[in-house]
């Protein structure tokens, strides 16, 4: 395997002394993020409370890591994830001053191409280790991305013959080999070969295939992906080409939404871009015209061999991706990891501006669409117009997108559409930490029985729906949470409701008010009933109204405890 598509590295650093380094290291990586430990590091780009925790995630999750720290600390940090199998992302540690630079574990991956960097960029030397790494000053083992390596066992072999003093040829195009210091000689028995034909793996030579091989497909793509897979390896097989050298599949726009498909290409390891031509011939001729015509193109399949390995980002366009997050109530370590790293492959942020500021930094290559809080609908058509490009596309609420958010304007936006190209976007809810469980858990569990979530905002439904909803809600005596509580263009509704709420609760009802909950200046406070005066309560505010049963009782450090017990009516008589 090559490096083709490695992660941004995360940056990891412990104190504020690393701060400068880490700075400098993030020039040469700008997507690279910096995470700083809680407490100790206020102005890093993420920030971790669990070193350990962290350093493992990152790792199990390829994320390439530079540590800035001891080595020793990294080594037995990482030490128990090392035997899985799978993931090997490059790990260095790098001393806090910059001063030493080490690389600890991905050789394959391009560790050392990345300690070399970094030395270079810090003003020192890598702390390489690596035997034909420094004898060549390359790892053969890793070429460069466009290219991949035959057979990972075969080459360490055939690496070992060539430390041990033979001689070697180059055979075909291996740009990157000519800094390289091989001993060369025409006649040696062993050959690194480059080359997109299938070949017969063998001791005395190295196989390295260019990844410039496309496979435009049509024809019943309504197979399963492993038959979908399997005609695409007998059709290079047939022409005597190594599945090794393919680089991109090809298809209509029209099977954008196709799952085979993408399973296929995920099964072999390639992208999958899409044309608006209709045969796999015109496919092949619209994203590489200077080709001559292809090599096949037999039973809907049509292969063109490039010059060079194929550029993916240039052929035809991608899928599109449409993700509507939510953020939770604002730390970030209540935002699910599924929603960080949807803002890490945006191409596109939309969303109301704070909500947008919240959900950053981003980086300078990330376009921010930030607009009026009214104008979801507008927005939600923009991102499918983004997306439809082939773009990633990210559209920001806070909490949960699905709780009067962008969810649900989304999908209107898509329900009214009949562009198909829109409803070919690979969309997905990611789903948020609402404020109403954000601020009943600080609380306690107000919330612990059945409850009944409203917002008073009569914007986009009638006051008169609102009263009923209420009224009937409290006949029930569910638990009762407000979002959108007042605002200055609705002075009087809160009032209005909880007359409401008083007809049916006596004033000893323990009322939760959590502001900013998650945000900085976060407040939290529990009233009565009978005391609650819209006074108390803002946009910012979520209120939480008890049922018959809510409860406080004093905590150790004064403040109350909430709670609604989980049982109803009589406490039953079971532990
Ligand atoms: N999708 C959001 C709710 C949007 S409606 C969610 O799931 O949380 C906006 C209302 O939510 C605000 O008027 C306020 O009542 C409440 N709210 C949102 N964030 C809040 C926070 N951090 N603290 C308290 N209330 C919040």
């Amino acid at each position: 395997m090559s490096t083709t598509t490695l992660n941004a590295p995360a940056i990891v650093i412990l104190g504020k002394g690393a701060l400068a380094t880490a700075r400098h290291i993030q020039q040469l990586y700008p997507q690279a993020l910096i995470y700083g430990l809680a407490g100790r590091v206020e102005d890093a780009d993420r920030s971790y409370s669990e070193f350990g925790a962290t350093l493992r995630q990152l790792y199990q999750q390829d994320t390439p890591i530079i540590a800035l720290c001891a080595a020793g600390i990294v080594i037995r940090t990482l030490a128990p994830v090392l035997l899985e199998k799978g993931v090997e992302p490059p790990v260095l540690a790098v001393a806090e001053d910059g001063s030493a630079v080490v690389p600890l574990l991905g050789g394959l991956g391009g560790v050392n191409v990345m300690a070399r960097e970094i030395a270079a960029a810090l003003n020192t030397a890598a702390a390489i280790t690596t035997s034909g790494e420094l004898r060549f000053g390359t790892c053969l083992l890793n070429p460069p991305a466009g290219y991949a390596l035959g057979d990972l066992e075969l080459g360490k072999r055939f690496v070992s013959d060539l430390l041990s003093g033979e001689s070697v040829r180059v055979e075909g195009d291996a740009p990157w080999l000519a800094q390289a210091q091989l001993p060369e000689n025409d006649q040696a028995q062993l050959a690194i070969h480059v080359g997109y034909g299938e070949r017969e793996p063998s001791d005395h030579e190295l196989l390295i295939y260019p990844r410039n091989v496309l496979v435009a497909l049509s024809g019943d793509l309504a197979d399963p992906a492993e038959v979908v897979a399997d005609t695409v390896k007998a059709a290079l097989h047939d022409s005597r080409i190594a599945v090794q050298a393919l680089g991109c599949l090809l298809a209509s726009k029209a099977e954008m939404a196709n799952p085979a498909l993408h399973a296929a290409a995920e099964s072999l390891g390639v992208a999958l871009r899409f044309t608006d031509a209709d045969t796999p011939a015109e496919m092949t001729q619209q994203v590489l015209p200077q080709l001559l015509p292809p090599l096949t193109s037999a039973a809907g399949i049509a292969i063109a061999v490039a010059a060079q390995p194929l550029e993916v980002e240039q052929i035809g366009c991608a899928r599109g991706r449409l993700a509507v997050i939510g953020l939770g109530p604002g730390a970030t370590e209540f935002m699910i990891p599924a929603v960080k790293a949807e803002l890490a492959r945006a191409n596109d942020v939309l969303g109301y501006e704070t909500y947008v500021r919240m959900a950053g930094p981003f980086r300078a290559d990330q376009v921010l669409h930030c607009t009026d809080n009214r104008k979801e609908m507008l927005r939600a058509r923009h991102a499918f117009e983004l997306a439809a490009e082939g773009r990633s596309v990210v559209v920001v609420s806070s909490g949960d997108p699905g709780v009067f958010a962008m969810a649900a304007a989304v999908l209107e936006a898509l329900h009214e559409s009949d562009n198909p190209d829109w409803h070919r976007v690979d969309l997905h809810i990611l789903p948020g930490v609402s404020a109403s469980l954000a601020t009943a858990a600080l609380a306690g569990a107000p919330l612990g029985h059945d409850f009944c979530v409203m917002s008073l905002s009569d914007n986009l439904k009638p006051w008169e729906i609102i009263e009923k909803r209420l009224d009937l809600a409290c006949q029930a005596d569910l638990a009762l949470a407000f979002y959108n509580p007042i605002s200055r263009s609705r002075p009087w509704q809160l009032g209005r409701a909880l007359e409401i709420v008083r007809q049916h609760r006596s004033p000893e009802t323990p009322v939760t008010l959590g502001r900013d909950v998650g945000r900085p200046g976060q407040t939290l406070r529990v009233v009565t009933l009978g005391e609650l005066m819209p006074e108390h309560v803002d946009m910012r505010t979520m209120v939480l109204i008890g049922s018959s049963l809510t409860c406080v009782f004093p905590r150790a450090n004064g403040q109350p405890w909430v709670y609604t017990p989980r049982w109803y009516g009589a406490k039953p008589d079971i532990a």
